[in-house]
């Protein structure tokens, strides 16, 4: 497994192309000299082009927020992965809870997806998944987990290096500038290591996957989660609107 810390920015739908451009230029400033960890930035897709030209001779990376599990065809309004690799994205996010919720993106569809990123070997997959709250307050979490974890995976096959990321985004901590406590995210985290381990195998998860956390980090949360033993780096949304607090997050979380 890799052992540098993966930091991703999903900047959603929050901003401008304008705005974007802008950001991708400051982000390219002030990651210039950086090289402790991986750094993802997720624009909007329209913004991918742009932000790929911006980004070009800096070590940041390129991800989507989303993608269509076919090639090509009849489906009006919809990505490839090939035409994503093709202007240089290396990730995609896959089965965030806003789409899960807007999108009525369901278990089948983000299967599908997850199914036609690995096979291609073109990109790295982010696959979100949390309970919410109502699931939380019942306790009924980890089976919540595992069973995201099993209706996105189940019957993958992970060819050589492929790498997989899953993201826990528990949905209540979302957006609310609340994150939750660093030790109940570790325990999620174990929870979706066991339950990989039992699907792949210790040694295909050791090689081929990693655990970040999302949900209202910021540079002041941050430090909480630096030194988690299942915590292989960061899903970041608000905190990534600006350079400066982002740059902080990332530099805190690859101490
Ligand atoms: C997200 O939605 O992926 C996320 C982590 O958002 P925020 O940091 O704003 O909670």
């Amino acid at each position: 497994m890799p052992t540098k810390k993966i930091i991703i920015a999903n900047l959603k739908m929050n901003l401008s192309l304008s705005q974007t451009a802008s950001l991708a230029r400051k982000f390219k400033n002030k990651f210039t000299a950086f090289n402790k960890g991986e750094v993802v930035i997720c624009p909007a897709t329209l913004a991918l082009c742009r932000m790929a030209e911006i980004l070009k001779g800096s070590r940041l990376k390129l991800g989507a927020q989303n993608v269509f599990w076919e090639e090509n065809g009849p489906y009006t309004g919809e990505t490839s992965v090939s035409s994503l690799a093709e202007i240089g994205c290396q990730y995609v996010i896959l089965g965030h809870s806003e789409r899960r919720m807007h999108l009525l993106e369901n278990y089948e569809m983000i299967h599908k997806k997850v199914a036609a990123v690995v096979k291609s070997e073109k990109l790295t997959p982010i696959v979100c998944l949390g309970e919410n709250w109502k699931e939380r307050k019942t306790d009924r979490r980890d089976f919540v987990l595992v069973e995201q974890l099993w209706q996105a995976l189940s019957g993958i096959d992970i060819f050589g290096d492929q790498q997989i990321i899953i993201a826990y985004e528990p949905i209540w901590a979302i957006g609310t500038g609340t994150a939750i406590k660093p030790d109940e995210a570790e325990y999620a985290h174990k929870i979706i290591k066991l339950a990989l381990n039992d699907m792949f195998g210790m040694q295909v998860v050791s090689k081929n996957f990693r655990i970040i956390y999302g949900g209202s980090i910021n540079p002041k949360n941050v430090k909480g989660f630096t030194d988690l033993e299942n915590m292989d780096g960061l899903l970041v949304g608000g905190a990534s609107l600006k350079a400066e607090e982002f740059y902080k997050v990332v530099k805190e979380i690859t101490k």
